[in-house]
């Protein structure tokens, strides 16, 4: 190379998708639908009178003590992040470092074993069992074996859309000294939370997204909530004014009003059975339970309906060559009518 990288580098893989204008767009568990009426009108009413020559409110006082207020806790318990990506990687520049290990599960969100290797962390992988269920012994031994500084864990987790029970969550948290961290971002479609758990455990933390549930991928807000003492350490490696004015008002307005999307997230949820009871009754397809907004698949001809449903102008995930989801393709569940499309285009490749 020409240049003198940071070493490890070059083995990051870069996170990639497939920017095409699907007709149905099914691939990065998204929202099938965009802000309620009411909700939009009210963001667009206060970015309105919004000071651009402004820098944001660094301490985020009004996000923070809304969602303050609806955990029962106090704002020196909240951290707002770039998406919860950002709260991610600042937990792992806070807790990891050169020789200090961070555990995960895979396969899960891969962007883990990225921030684990960005911050120089020794990455160390827990295989989930062949049902993609976790043993919560293997967690505490590899944490134990590795001297873990940080675990993180996915609930339910992507893609496989499977869930942690809440006793296993607590098996590992009562056993373990170093801070755990459980990546809620799909807890909406499922209702069951650790979140409780944070009274009895100081070192159990919960990450939290607007991105899924809420519909708001665009604007880029997630949120965690811990002990004052980790928040204030996960603060210091936050760039400041990290949240733009922008997320910042649309988050507020969204979080104001989250009763709004109850109606969403309850018909995504009919769908997701929907969807699941469909794809269950095709040939040769295994479908996977889930607690999510998607469904994961397995099925031999997984590389060649990835291509037909791309064909087809569907947008799929395709996890058919990845290690340890050999076969699977993960399939976000969208509007019925998208879903519908995608039942008659898959059950057309797998009959023809
Ligand atoms: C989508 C997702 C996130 C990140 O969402 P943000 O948009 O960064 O808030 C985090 N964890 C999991 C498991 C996800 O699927």
């Amino acid at each position: 190379m020409m240049f003198d990288y940071r070493p490890g580098l070059e083995k990051i893989k870069p996170y990639s998708v497939e920017e095409k204008e699907w007709d149905s767009k099914l691939d990065a568990n998204e929202s099938p639908n965009n802000l309620p009426p009411l909700v939009h009108e009210r963001v667009m009413n206060q970015i309105e009178y919004m000071a651009f020559n402004r820098y944001p409110d660094i301490g985020m006082l009004d996000l923070r003590a809304l969602i303050a207020e609806a955990f029962a806790t106090t704002v020196q318990n909240v951290l707002i992040g770039n998406g919860s990506s950002e709260i991610l990687l600042a937990l792992c520049q806070t807790f990891g470092g050169l020789g200090r290990s961070i555990v995960f599960p895979v396969p899960s969100f891969s962007m883990y074993g990225t921030y684990a290797q960005l911050t120089d962390s020794q990455a160390v992988p827990v295989t989930l069992n062949e049902d993609f269920s976790l043993s919560p012994e293997k967690v505490v031994e590899a944490a134990e074996q590795s001297k873990a500084k940080l675990i993180i864990l996915c609930n339910p987790n992507n893609p496989t859309g499977t869930i942690i029970p809440k006793e296993d969550i607590e098996y590992i948290v009562s056993r373990v000294q170093c801070p755990v961290v459980v990546d809620e971002a799909y807890y909406e479609f499922y209702g069951q939370s650790a979140v409780n758990l944070m009274k009895k455990y100081e070192h159990l933390i919960i990450a939290r997204t607007l991105s899924k549930a809420y519909g708001l991928a665009a604007i880029r807000v997630g949120y965690m909530l811990a002990n004052t003492e980790i928040v204030s350490m996960v603060d210091r490696v936050m760039m400041p004014y990290h949240i733009n004015a922008l997320s910042l008002i649309t988050a507020q307005v969204v979080y104001q009003m989250r009763d709004e999307f109850m109606p969403i997230i309850g018909q995504i949820i009919e769908e997701r059975k929907r969807l699941a009871v469909s794809l269950a009754a095709i040939e040769d397809i295994i479908v996977y339970p889930s607690e999510t907004n998607f469904i994961l698949i397995k099925t031999k001809k997984a590389q060649q309906l990835s291509a037909y449903l791309s064909e087809k102008n569907i947008g799929i995930r395709d996890f058919s060559t990845a290690p340890l989801l050999i076969n699977c393709i993960r399939i976000t569940v969208g509007t019925p009518l998208e879903n519908d499309t995608l039942c008659k285009a898959i059950k057309e490749f797998m009959t023809q």
